[in-house]
């Protein structure tokens, strides 16, 4: 048991929750909390009310922003490029606009199909991608290559079927900076198969 009685310990248990951060760190950072009160503790739970009352799950794509529409799809600038990237999860889309992709827009689907862990098509948001789909000229998967998400692209790129004009999936193969000794086999094979003319 900590010593700093039941309202921090709570704390304690729930900020180890959070990724990156175990009971230690989570430790560490309540001492740190706790200790400057007046500079970090109120402000940090400020923001947290605040942060509470503001965020939204976008009704169209599924990001999460303080409107909904989020501001990604409230962009006219958006609509010119005619690409949606499909991505399992809001991090992957952060993940894209971070790398600065451009002027695109998305769709989440909550997750990938996984029959071992009971996730299925009713699951995932598959239905309002189908209702989207009209809009835009080219649909590109952007899932994560694991068995789960390759699995996901097809059963998407199947109940797609004709109402997308082109559907494409994210290269798979020699990371950027990687050393071709230290890929794996499949990875290495799979890069030869998707290799581009220079
Ligand atoms: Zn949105």
């Amino acid at each position: 048991m900590a010593s700093g009685g039941p309202e921090i310990e709570q704390l304690i248990q729930l900020l180890a929750r959070l990724p990156g951060l175990g009971p230690r760190s989570a430790r560490r950072a309540v001492l740190q909390l706790v200790k400057k009160k007046e500079q970090l503790m109120i402000p940090l739970s400020a923001a947290l009310d605040r942060a509470v009352a503001a965020v939204r799950t976008c009704e169209v794509c599924g990001n999460i922003d303080t409107m909904s529409p989020c501001s990604i799809c409230a962009d006219p600038r958006r609509n010119e490029s005619g690409m949606l990237i499909v991505v399992e999860d809001v991090a992957d889309l952060w993940a894209l606009e971070r790398a600065g992709v451009g002027a695109v827009k998305y769709h989440v689907l909550g997750g990938v199909l996984s029959p071992l862990d009971g996730v299925g098509p009713d699951d995932i948001s598959v239905d309002a991608l189908l209702g989207r789909v009209h809009e835009f000229s080219e649909i590109v998967l952007a899932v994560n290559a694991t068995v789960e998400g390759q699995t996901t692209a097809h059963y998407i790129t199947d109940r797609l079927g004709d109402a997308a004009p082109k559907v494409t999936r994210l290269a798979h193969g020699v990371p950027v900076g990687g050393e071709l000794d230290y890929l794996d086999e499949g990875t290495l094979s799979q890069a030869l198969r998707a290799r581009t003319q220079i």
